[in-house]
């Protein structure tokens, strides 16, 4: 028997028991006449304590040799300390040594393993494995677990059940690029992994299965932005029979319940915005609610004088700052040179002051007078002591522009919160989205997203207007999951197919398998997937969802520890029938 007791759990009731612990060594203290050892393992801390008066004098030796991090047994006797630690759990007590075995020994580790690390990220990604010793990774990890599990209790006790699909597929098309795998038996023929269990969950629909959901990595090989993996987990779901509003009952009611179980937080009734109000007042479809500085526009209220730079703006769009005339001169100047970078892009930004006695300074003064000004304050809802920020351009990126800006400003203020959570459904987004380079319309969601009832006509004069049955969970500014109600009808699959640009002979090679079980009594569904990574990270009241993900990939996708991605030899390439052609 390795242990009678973890690390975490003896408490002053265990005095004068015998017991058996197992796990590392975090420190030693060694005084020469007695030595102190921290005992660490996943449950918690515990003190040995050795004495040259009552240790036996070979382990009092073998005790002062153990070095960081190796492996040892010991039994011994349970004391209240004379000293207590009212810092950890196992404070009152320590353990008095009577046998010391050691189970292995251990490198000096790269880094302290303790929760203030002197390691920086690079060498805690290669050594994952000792930093997963680390209360803040490993919290993560076991809050992780509670997530999923309180998932799974939801979704099964509501009649779901969970069904794997298949890794090695063919293209889902979610709109990034496919990671595949060449397949030796089927030469020249590759597999794709799966972007999402997308089709595989309609198809289930289309098998009776009713009610699905799956705790599932889906793969996606894109250029990664901050906080992206190429390979991430979702939990994955579909209903058959169901309207928009059944699912968004559903999934607001999970949600619900993780808040509720995990965070303790009570949530009304998510409020509901349609797409186009999110983008009107937030500049984004993944508003965050929990602060307002909605945006205010200004074209009627701007454009009726001689200032060029918004006259021949398509919108002139403005926020109410919170107490932003307390800004100097040069910190609002610094702000500008913010909206200037080319991560934001803005050409400049106009400012008013709202001074305290009711009067307005403004950086463009000899355009706009105290009336103008007011009528600003009004739109953008500042008040006396407040700062108006005002940029202008196309509407698509002055929108976008200004929500920076926004979440930047929200962020300086502190209105951020994580323990405060504020989720919301972003409905009714466009089918289609016009991809400015290529000039050809995408699918918003994905291809198998249904229309709005009567809408599907619009597609031939005014793609851009049509509307989906499509919805999208958002939580503190941050997209947590997405889904919609799809086409089950072969025809009107067929026909978004066709305005995607897909020809007749590719839509078959790529979804014929779809559009077949389509003819054969395909229930109308819909569903929706939830990013878990980001979804525990917020839970959990942080930014990044790394340490919530036990083996993560670094920011060029690759994982530092195992070394992947990596070459293959020329035996394996000859039996894929593959040959490199390296661009560098
Ligand atoms: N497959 C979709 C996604 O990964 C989710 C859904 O439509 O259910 O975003």
């Amino acid at each position: 028997m390795y242990r009678s007791h973890n690390c975490g759990e003896l408490r002053a009731s265990h005095s004068n028991t015998e017991v058996t612990l197992s796990g590392w060594v975090q420190g030693v203290r060694d005084k020469g006449f007695m030595i102190y050892i921290d005992l660490r393992d996943r449950y918690g801390i515990t003190q040995l304590y050795f004495d040259e008066e009552r240790t036996p004098k070979a382990i009092m030796e073998q005790a002062s040799k153990l070095g960081r991090e190796f492996v040892i047994q010991v039994k011994g006797n349970v004391i209240e300390r004379a000293s207590k630690n009212p810092n950890i759990p196992t404070g009152d007590i320590e353990v008095l040594v009577s046998e010391l075995n050691i189970l292995n020994s251990s490198l000096v580790p790269p880094f302290t393993i303790e929760d203030k690390t002197d390691g920086g990220d690079d060498v805690r990604m290669k050594y994952r494995y000792l930093d997963i010793r680390r209360n803040p990774v490993k919290n993560s990890l076991i809050f992780r677990a509670k997530v999923a599990q309180e998932v799974r209790n939801y979704l099964s006790s509501d009649g779901f059940i969970e069904v794997e699909t298949p890794y090695l597929i063919k293209s889902t098309p979610e709109g990034a690029r496919d990671f595949v795998v060449p397949s030796r038996m089927n030469e020249g023929q590759f597999y794709a992994l799966p972007q999402s269990p997308q089709t595989f969950k309609q198809l289930l629909m289309v098998g009776g299965m009713d009610k699905y959901y799956q705790i599932v990595k889906c793969f996606r090989d894109e250029d990664l932005r901050a906080d992206r993996q190429p390979e991430f987990t979702q939990i994955d779901c579909e209903m058959a029979f169901v309207e928009q509003e059944d699912i968004l009952n559903v999934f607001e009611g999970l949600t619900r319940h993780l808040l509720k179980e995990v965070n303790g937080v009570e949530v009304e009734k998510f409020p509901r915005m349609l797409y186009d109000d999110a983008m009107r007042l937030y500049g984004n479809d993944k508003p965050d609610i929990r602060f307002g500085m909605e945006f205010g526009e200004l074209n009627a209220v701007t454009q009726h004088k001689e200032f060029g730079v918004f006259n021949n703006a398509e919108l002139v769009v403005g926020i109410a700052v919170p107490g932003g005339n307390s800004y100097t001169r040069k910190e609002i100047d610094k702000l500008i040179d913010w909206v200037k970078r080319p991560q934001v892009g803005a050409l400049g930004m106009i400012y008013s002051r709202c001074n305290d006695d009711g009067t307005y300074k403004s950086s463009v003064d000899k355009f706009y007078d105290q009336d103008d000004l007011a009528k600003w304050a009004e739109i953008t809802g500042a008040k006396k002591g407040d700062l108006v920020c005002v940029l202008s351009g196309d509407t698509n990126k002055v929108r976008a522009q200004l929500s920076a800006l926004r979440m930047e400003l929200a962020t300086r203020l502190g209105l951020r919160d994580p323990k405060v959570f504020a989720p919301l459904w972003v409905i009714d987004f466009p089918l289609l989205e016009l991809d400015e380079e290529t000039g050809h319309y995408h699918a918003m969601h994905h291809p198998f997203t249904s229309p709005k009832p009567g809408q599907i006509e619009l597609l031939d004069t005014n793609p851009g207007d049509v509307k989906a049955n499509a919805y999208d969970l958002v939580l503190n500014g941050n997209e947590i999951g997405g889904g919609s109600i799809r086409i089950h009808d072969k025809k009107t699959q067929a026909i978004m197919l066709k305005h995607l640009g897909f020809s007749e002979e590719d839509a078959r090679a790529q979804f014929g398998f779809l559009m077949d079980a389509f003819e054969y009594g395909a229930p109308p569904h819909g569903g929706l997937a939830f990013g878990l990574d980001r979804l525990v990270a917020i839970l959990g009241g942080q930014e990044t969802i790394r340490d919530f993900i036990a083996f993560p990939k670094n920011n060029s996708g690759r994982d530092v520890m195992i070394d992947a991605p990596a070459p293959i030899d020329d035996e394996q390439l000859e039996e894929l029938s593959l040959k490199l052609n390296l661009k560098s």
